[in-house]
């Protein structure tokens, strides 16, 4: 059962976040217009032989919001509601998110209007090699690099590095990242997601004054960025009451035993049946009363409708986009301390960065080493963030924006443009 809808165009509230933050920072026209929408839309038709013999047509996308400060960045999503205007919307996410950790990508990103929970391992590599084919001449490793999104993982990166390299005829790991160990991959990349977001709730709790030891948690989305947040936030003494994925939800007032829960979904691909919980509502999941509520799901999971019921101190974005502009302001009305997507799911592209450097010198650092430096940049963002807000008195998000477009306006401002 599907808690999200995406009625409301993520793009357009994309669009609406920038002109907020440009308001408070003052951003000249021209600037705005340099920066604002994205350098290159692609639109391929990719055809795959399906494994019944017959071709069956996907729409996909491959979208470069900025290159102001470097290569394009940005996961590619296999989803069946996957549109144009999502792809835009989370191309130009990306793109403050980098200048956010202030790593030197632009944003990109790249969606598959498909639905992969009903196709084989053969049709998903089809597919996927088709898909690579067809957005070629935008991807490499100096020029727009994708990386894992939603139903998209390391085995799909694979596919894309295998296709890439073939066509350029020697090995280029560089062209993604979020890659398996053994083809240039990096230590610490599958679970960043979930640790940045995990980082940036400590600080959340040490600025407000909020014990995270004993704290009661909900996650919503329980896959790569939801799972790892609530085990790491399980492991350093919180109370994960409830989480769910897209089939069902699971609660005990108590906590759940989340490595065991990790398991069940490992085992069986949902958390369904997990002993020692009784079953919660997508709605009165998001509406519980906890210190942290982790939307880790989709886009819109809370909305003007469900807002009001919202009852936590803390709400981490762990997926992109998961508030609307207007539940944004019943949260913040309510003082609830909002940490904005682009700084708080942030880990993820901070340690493909990682590996991209990695891949480049060909040279592989150690586990520890890539959550130190990992930590020490979300430590910084975080109060980098707070710091505009303190000085500005804006709320979070704004001021993650205005810290992103700010650091992309300043790009743009000294390398002028090509008379
Ligand atoms: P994933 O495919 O690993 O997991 C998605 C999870 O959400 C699954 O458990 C699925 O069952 C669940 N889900 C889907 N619809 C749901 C619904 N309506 N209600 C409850 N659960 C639902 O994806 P992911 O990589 O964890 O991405 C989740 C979010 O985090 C997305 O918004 C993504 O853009 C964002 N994100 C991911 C990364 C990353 O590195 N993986 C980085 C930054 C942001």
């Amino acid at each position: 059962m599907l808690t999200t809808t995406r009625a409301e165009n993520a793009y357009e509230l994309a669009l609406q976040n920038f002109d907020a933050a440009a308001a408070v920072l003052g951003l000249d026209d021209d600037t705005r217009e340099m920066i604002k929408f994205p350098e290159r839309v692609l639109t391929v038709s990719v055809p795959v032989r399906m494994d019944d013999g017959h071709i069956h047509r996907f729409e996909a996308y491959r979208v470069q919001h900025s290159s102001a400060r470097g290569p394009g960045k940005g996961g590619i999503r296999y989803h069946p509601q996957v549109t144009l205007d999502e792809v835009k919307a989370l191309a130009t996410w990306m793109t403050w998110k980098c200048a956010v950790v202030n790593i030197p990508f632009g944003g990109a990103k790249g969606g598959v209007t498909c639905d992969p929970k009903h196709m084989s391992p053969h049709e998903l590599e089809r597919l996927t090699r088709r898909y690579t084919s067809a957005i070629l001449p935008l991807i490499g490793p100096e020029k727009d690099i994708p990386a894992p999104d939603v139903y998209t993982n390391s085995q799909t990166m694979a596919w894309i590095m295998d296709t890439f390299s073939m066509m350029k005829g020697y090995a280029v790991p560089g062209v993604v990242t979020g890659k398996p160990l053994n083809l240039g991959g990096s230590l610490g990349r599958n679970e960043a997601t979930g640790r940045g977001v995990f980082y940036t709730i400590e600080r959340a709790c040490e600025h407000l004054g909020l014990p995270l030891n004993g704290a009661s948690v909900v996650v919503q989305g329980f896959g790569n960025a939801g799972s790892v947040t609530a085990l790491l936030l399980h492991n350093a003494g919180a109370k994960v009451i409830a989480v769910n994925d897209s089939t069902a939800g699971v609660y005990n007032r108590n906590g759940l035993n989340i490595p065991e829960l990790i398991h069940l979904k490992t085992l069986t691909g949902k958390v369904e049946g997990f002993p020692e919980a009784e079953p919660i509502t997508p709605e009165d999941l998001l509406t519980l009363e906890c210190d942290i509520l982790v939307p880790a799901a989709l886009e819109n999971a809370v909305r003007v409708d469900n807002a009001p019921r919202v009852r936590a101190k803390i709400v981490a974005e762990a997926a992109n986009g998961p508030l609307t502009p207007a539940a944004d302001r019943i949260l913040e009305n309510k003082g609830v301390f909002i940490i904005p997507d682009i700084l708080c799911n942030a880990g993820g592209v901070t340690v493909s960065y990682f590996e991209w450097v990695q891949d480049e010198q060909h040279l592989f650092w150690q586990e520890q080493d890539i959550y130190d430096r990992l930590e020490r940049v979300m430590k910084t963002a975080f109060h980098d963030v707070l710091k505009i807000r303190l000085d500005h008195k804006v709320h979070m998000r704004i001021a993650a924006n205005m810290l992103g477009i700010g650091r992309v306006a300043d790009a743009v401002r000294v390398r002028g443009i090509y008379p």
